[in-house]
C-alpha cells in the first residue's frame, strides 16, 4: 500500500512515545523503596512515595532528565505538564493532556485494584511484621519486610537511583540520535531494562504495588508496565490524530480505550509435520525470529503499543483505541484509520513471514476498542481457530514457484526438494532450518541444553517426552476468578457495624446472620431509584459517588469486567438479575490488567522453574561421563571422505555411538550417552585405537573409523543437561529428557504444583502427559502421540462432581476427602485457610458446590445459580464441582501402540503408583519370584474375565482372594503391606506400576529389606 503516512509520522514521535513508556515504568518508582511498605503497614512516617525524589540529597534530577523531549517537541507544548514532576507527583488525578494520558493508563492497570473506598477497607492492611508478598494464586511466596529482596535494603536503593540515571541518560543519547534509524540501539536499551531478564524487570517484580490483602498479588512490575503499555498506546493514539486530539479535555482518564493487536501463526503445523526433531526446534526458531521481528516493529519501530501477552502462536499487543463516543455526532477528534492500519500492518507482517520463508500465512488482526483487557483471551481464541486452518486465506509460499523438478519435500510437503533421486532430501528452506539450529547450537546458543535425542537416551536407550499444562486461559478471561474473593461479605459487615459517610453515621443495615441474602436484597430494592448518598453502595465502592444513574454504574461495574459468552447486559436483566450482578461483582476478585499480566507471567514461570530442576534431575547419575563430550580424533586407517556437520551412528559393543563431524578441524565431538561407552572409573584414554562401523543419517553406507584419541577439551560443549525444552509458554510445556529420569520429574512437577496451587486446586489443574519411547522412533510418531495425549487431557472443559467424605480443620490447613461418584477414585486434599499473619483466609479456597443454597456466612452465590463455600464449611455428603489434575502414560514399544485407547488417570494415582512400586520394591524377594506371582494372578483374571475384561459372577472377589493368597506366598508379604498390594490389584494401579516400572523403566526389584 502506498501514500499511508501514519507509520512515518509515529516513526518520528519515536523518541516522545519511547520517552513516555519510560514514565510510565517510573512513575511509581517510589514505592520501591521500604518507606512505602513501613508506612503502609502502620509505621508512622511522612512517606510520600510520589515525592521520592524530593528526599534524595541532592534531589533527584527527574525533570532534567525529559527535558529534552519538550525542546525535541516542541509543537506539543501545551500538551506537557509544566514539569516532568507532575507525572510522578499526580499519576493517580485528573489532569489534561498526557499527564491525563498517563493518569487513565494508571487507572486501567492499577485504579481497578482499590475501588474500595479506603475508610470501609482498612481491616485489610497487612501489618510491618507481615507485609507479604503473594502468587497471583494466593500462596505466600514472601515477607518483603522480614526477609527483603535487595531492592528494599539501602543499598539496593541507591542501586536502583544509579539504573535509573543510566537508564535516562542513555534514553535521552538515543532520542536526540534518531535520525539514524537506530533501532538496533532502542531495541537494547528496552530489551536490558524490561526484558526477560531486565534490571528493572527483576527489581519491580520482587515488590508490591498494592500492599492490602488480597490485592498483595500485584507486584510492582505488572502494574508498571501494563500502565507504561497503556500509555504509550494512548499517546500514539493522540499522535495519530494529531491537530484534533483535545489536549485540552479533563476526561481524558474516563474516555480513554485501547484496542488489541493480536499476531498470530499456525506453529501447530510445523510440529505436526516435523520428520526429525531438528525440523520442529528449526522450525520453532524461525518462528520466534519472526515473532521477534513484530515485536521490533511494534514496539520500537512504530512504538505503537507492548506485548502484553504471548505464547508460542500468538502474540497480543496493546494499540490505540478511539475515546469514548467516537461513533457518535458530534465526536471531538480525529480518525485513527484502523482499517487502513490493519491492512499496512498485515502486509509488514507478511513480509516478515515471506522472508523467513514460511508456509502459512500470519495472522494479523485488531480488536475493538474496549477500557479493559478481559477480552484479551477471546482475541487469542479467534487467531487460534483462524490458524487451525493452514491457508486461511491467499498465501503465496515462498520458493514454491521454482518447484520444477525433484519430490516434493517430505518435511513443508509443499516446496520442491530438487533432487531426482532422493525422496528423505528436504527442499533449501527446510534444509536451512535444521542447519540454522545447529549452527546456534555450536555456537552455544542453547546454553548447556542438548539437541540430540541420541544424548537424552538413558541406559536402556530410551526417551520420554513430557508435556503439561495448567489450563489457564479461562484465568486470562477472568472466568475461574468468580470464585475469589475481594473481601467476604461477612468480613465486611463484621469490620463495618457502622457505616461512616460525611455528614452521618448510620449503623450497617445488612443482617449479619444472612449476609448474602440480606444485601442482595437491600441492592434489589435500591435499584427503584438512584441515590449517590446511599451509606451501603458508598462503603464498597469508591467511585459510586461521582455516579448518576444505575444503568452506567452497572455498565462500568458489570458489563466492562466480564466477557464470558454470555456478557451480562442491563437492559437483558430483570431487577433481580441486575441485583445478583452487583451483588457477586462488588466483591469479587477483579480481573484487571495488571493481575491478567501476572497469571499468564506466572504460569510460564512454573514451568521455567520446573525445567531448571528437570536439568539437574536428568544430569544425575553416578556415571559422570553421563554428561561429558568428548572429541575423537581420527587415525589412519579410517575411510573417508566425511560430511561436515553430518551425524553419523554405530555401536559399540551394545552401546549406541553418535559422532558429529567438524571438518573445519578434522574431528568427531560424540552427541551421544557416553556412559553407555565409559564405565566411571575408566579413562577416555579407552577409546584409544577402537574401530567404529558408522553410518550417516539417511545413509546406507558404512564407513570406518579408527579412534586416534580422545579429548576432553570441547570448552563449553563439553558438559550438558540431558534435557531438550521443546516448548515453553503459558499454554503448553513440552521437553524431553531421559526416561529414567522422567519420574521423578513429574513427582517434583505435582509436588510443586501441590505446593503452589494449593489454595486453587480445583481450577487450576496440573495435566502431565508422558510419552515414553526407545531412541530409534521416528519424531513424527512421537510427537503424534504427544498431541493426542494432550487432546485427550484438554478436552475436559467441564468441572466433575466428587461427593466430600471427610473434611477436617487444623492448623489453619483444611484436609478434604472426595470420592468419584462412582466410588473407583478418591482424592485427599489439603488446602491451607490460614494467612501468614494468623487470619482467616477467606478470599481464595472456595468451591463450587452442588448445594443451591446460601448456608454459611462465607457463602455465596453466582448470578448464574452456582453456589460457592468455603472449604472448611463443607460437610460430609457434599458434592463439590472441580476441575480434575490428570496424567496419561504412553509407551511405544511398537508404532502400533499409541492407537489403543489412552487410560487417563487422576494425578494423585500417579503419586500411589509410584509409592506402591516402592513398596513392592521393598518387600518382594526377587524379580523373579515378582514376575512369577504377577504373571499367574493375570492369568487367573482372564479365567474370570469374559473378552471385553468384564467380570463374572463373584469373579473379581474370587480373584482378590486368588491374588492374596500369591502375594503372600511368593512375596511373603503380611499384613497392612498385603491389603495395601490387594487393593491396588482391585483398582488396576498394580498393572499400572508393574507395567511402568518393569517393563517401561526395566527397573529391579531391591528385595531382601525386610
Ligand atoms: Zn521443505
Amino acid at each position: 500500500m502506498t501514500g499511508f503516512q501514519l507509520p512515518d509520522t509515529l516513526r518520528q514521535h519515536r523518541p516522545l512515545l519511547l520517552a513516555c513508556e519510560a514514565i510510565g515504568w517510573l512513575h511509581m518508582v517510589g514505592k520501591a523503596k521500604v518507606d512505602f511498605l513501613r508506612s503502609h503497614g502502620g509505621q508512622e512516617s511522612d512517606y510520600e512515595y510520589e515525592k521520592w525524589d524530593e528526599l534524595e540529597t541532592p534531589p533527584f534530577p527527574w525533570d532534567d532528565r525529559f527535558k529534552w523531549v519538550k525542546e525535541k517537541f516542541e509543537s506539543y507544548g501545551n500538551a506537557f505538564p509544566a514539569t516532568f514532576t507532575e507525572f510522578i507527583r499526580k499519576h493517580t488525578k485528573r489532569d489534561k493532556g498526557l499527564l491525563g494520558l498517563l493518569q487513565a493508563g494508571h487507572a486501567m492497570a492499577s485504579g481497578i485494584e482499590k475501588n474500595l473506598p479506603s475508610s470501609t477497607a482498612k481491616y485489610l492492611g497487612q501489618d510491618v511484621t507481615h507485609m507479604w508478598l503473594s502468587s497471583a494464586f494466593g500462596q505466600p511466596v514472601r515477607n518483603l519486610l522480614v526477609d527483603p529482596p535487595e531492592l528494599l535494603t539501602e543499598a539496593g536503593w541507591k542501586r536502583l537511583l544509579e539504573q535509573i540515571e543510566q537508564f535516562l541518560t542513555k534514553l535521552q543519547w538515543l532520542g536526540n540520535n534518531d535520525l539514524s534509524n537506530n533501532l538496533d540501539g532502542w531495541w537494547r536499551w528496552r530489551d536490558e531494562t524490561i526484558g526477560p531478564e531486565g534490571w528493572l524487570r527483576k527489581a519491580f517484580t520482587g515488590t508490591l504495588a498494592e500492599t492490602r490483602l488480597p490485592n498483595n498479588d500485584v507486584t510492582l512490575f505488572d502494574q508498571s508496565y501494563v500502565a507504561a503499555a497503556l500509555f504509550k498506546s494512548a499517546v500514539a493514539g493522540a499522535v495519530l490524530e494529531d491537530s484534533s486530539f483535545p489536549w485540552s479535555s479533563n476526561g481524558l482518564k474516563q474516555q480513554t480505550r485501547w484496542r488489541l493487536l493480536t499476531i498470530g501463526i499456525g506453529a501447530d503445523h510445523y510440529e505436526a509435520r516435523a520428520v526429525k526433531i531438528g525440523d520442529w526446534t528449526g522450525a520453532r526458531l524461525a518462528l520466534d525470529e519472526f515473532f521477534t521481528r513484530v515485536c521490533k516493529l511494534v514496539e520500537v519501530d512504530l512504538a505503537i503499543g507492548s506485548l502484553l501477552y504471548a505464547d508460542g502462536e500468538v502474540c497480543v499487543f496493546s494499540f490505540p483505541g478511539e475515546r469514548f463516543g467516537h461513533d457518535k455526532q458530534g465526536y471531538q477528534g480525529g480518525d485513527l484509520q484502523i482499517a487502513e492500519w490493519q491492512s499496512w500492518l498485515a502486509e509488514q507482517i507478511d513480509g516478515y513471514a515471506s522472508k523467513a520463508n514460511l508456509e502459512l500465512p500470519p495472522y494479523c488482526h485488531i480488536s475493538e476498542p474496549s477500557r479493559s483487557l478481559v477480552g484479551m483471551t477471546a482475541e487469542i481464541r479467534k487467531a487460534r481457530e483462524t490458524v487451525i486452518v493452514p491457508l486461511h486465506r491467499n498465501w503465496q509460499i515462498p520458493g514454491q514457484e521454482d518447484s520444477s523438478d525433484g519430490h516434493v519435500c517430505p518435511v513443508c510437503l509443499v516446496r520442491s526438494n530438487r533432487s531426482e533421486n532422493d525422496r528423505q532430501r528436504p527442499c533449501d528452506p527446510c534444509k536451512a532450518r535444521r542447519t540454522h539450529r545447529l549452527d546456534k547450537w555450536l555456537n552455544g546458543g542453547f546454553g548447556s541444553d542438548s539437541i540430540w535425542i541420541s544424548e537424552v537416551a538413558d541406559a536402556n536407550d530410551r526417551v520420554a517426552l513430557v508435556t503439561m499444562s495448567l489450563d489457564i486461559e479461562p484465568w486470562l478471561d477472568g472466568t475461574r476468578l468468580d470464585a475469589l474473593r475481594a473481601q467476604a461479605i461477612s468480613e465486611w459487615r463484621k469490620f463495618n457495624p457502622v457505616l461512616k459517610n460525611k455528614p452521618n453515621h448510620k449503623p450497617n443495615p445488612i443482617d449479619p446472620s444472612t449476609c448474602f441474602d440480606s444485601l442482595f436484597q437491600y441492592i434489589k430494592e435500591k435499584l427503584q431509584s438512584f441515590d449517590n448518598a446511599d451509606p451501603v453502595l458508598l462503603g464498597l465502592q469508591e467511585g459510586y459517588q461521582h455516579e448518576t444513574d444505575w444503568k452506567s454504574f452497572f455498565s462500568k461495574i458489570v458489563e466492562d469486567r466480564s466477557k464470558a459468552p454470555e456478557s451480562p447486559e442491563w437492559e437483558k436483566l430483570d431487577e433481580s438479575g441486575r441485583a445478583a450482578w452487583l451483588t457477586h461483582q462488588l466483591f469479587r476478585k477483579l480481573a484487571s490488567p495488571g493481575r491478567i499480566y501476572r497469571f499468564w507471567r506466572q504460569a510460564e514461570d512454573f514451568f521455567k522453574t520446573l525445567l531448571a530442576e528437570f536439568r539437574e534431575i536428568a544430569a544425575t547419575d553416578h556415571n559422570r561421563w553421563r554428561v561429558r563430550r568428548l572429541i575423537i580424533k581420527l587415525a589412519n586407517g579410517s575411510s573417508g571422505p566425511w560430511e561436515d556437520r553430518q551425524t553419523y551412528g554405530g555401536r559399540y559393543g551394545d552401546a549406541p555411538v553418535s559422532l558429529l563431524y567438524r571438518a573445519q578441524t578434522k574431528d568427531f565431538l560424540t552427541i551421544c550417552n557416553l556412559a553407555r561407552l565409559l564405565k566411571p572409573e575408566q579413562d577416555k584414554d579407552c577409546l584409544r585405537e577402537i574401530t567404529l562401523e558408522l553410518k550417516a543419517d539417511d545413509s546406507m553406507d558404512a564407513k570406518r573409523l579408527v579412534v586416534h584419541s580422545a579429548a576432553d577439551d570441547a570448552g563449553a560443549l563439553g558438559v550438558y543437561h540431558p534435557v531438550i525444552p521443546l516448548d515453553l509458554s503459558p499454554v503448553r510445556f513440552r521437553v524431553l529428557l531421559p526416561l529414567e529420569a522422567a519420574s521423578a520429574c513429574v513427582d517434583r512437577a505435582v509436588e510443586a504444583w501441590r505446593d503452589q496451587f494449593a489454595r486453587v486446586w480445583d481450577r487450576l489443574p496440573l495435566r502431565v502427559g508422558i510419552v515414553a519411547f526407545p531412541r530409534m522412533t521416528p519424531f513424527q510418531t512421537v510427537i503424534e502421540a504427544a498431541r493426542n495425549v494432550e487432546a485427550d487431557l484438554d478436552g475436559i472443559k467441564k468441572p466433575e462432581t466428587w461427593r466430600v467424605t471427610g473434611c477436617e480443620t487444623r492448623e489453619g490447613v483444611t484436609a478434604l476427602t472426595i470420592k468419584s461418584l462412582d466410588h473407583r477414585q478418591e482424592i485427599l486434599q489439603t488446602t491451607p485457610i490460614r494467612l501468614p499473619d494468623g487470619r482467616e483466609d477467606v478470599f481464595y479456597p472456595y468451591l463450587a458446590v452442588e448445594d443451591r443454597d446460601v448456608r454459611f456466612p462465607l457463602d455465596f452465590r453466582h448470578p448464574d445459580g452456582q453456589v460457592f463455600r468455603h472449604v472448611k464449611d463443607l460437610r460430609c455428603g457434599d458434592g463439590v464441582l472441580f476441575y480434575p489434575s490428570l496424567i496419561a502414560t504412553v509407551f511405544m514399544d511398537s508404532t502400533a501402540r499409541h492407537f489403543e485407547p489412552l487410560c487417563r488417570r487422576n494425578l494423585t494415582e500417579w503419586l500411589r503408583m509410584r509409592d506402591l512400586w516402592r513398596l513392592i520394591s521393598r518387600h518382594a524377594p526377587s524379580q523373579t519370584a515378582l514376575r512369577g506371582a504377577w504373571s499367574e494372578i493375570i492369568e487367573r483374571r482372564e479365567a474370570w474375565q469374559g473378552p471385553d475384561r468384564t467380570w463374572f459372577e463373584g469373579g473379581k472377589t474370587a480373584w482378590l482372594d486368588f491374588a492374596r493368597a500369591v502375594f503372600h506366598e511368593r512375596l511373603c508379604v503380611r499384613g497392612a503391606c498385603l491389603e495395601t498390594l490387594v487393593q491396588a490389584a482391585g483398582d488396576g494401579l498394580l498393572d499400572w506400576s508393574l507395567e511402568w516400572h518393569m517393563s517401561v523403566l526395566k527397573k529391579q526389584v531391591t528385595g531382601g529389606d525386610r
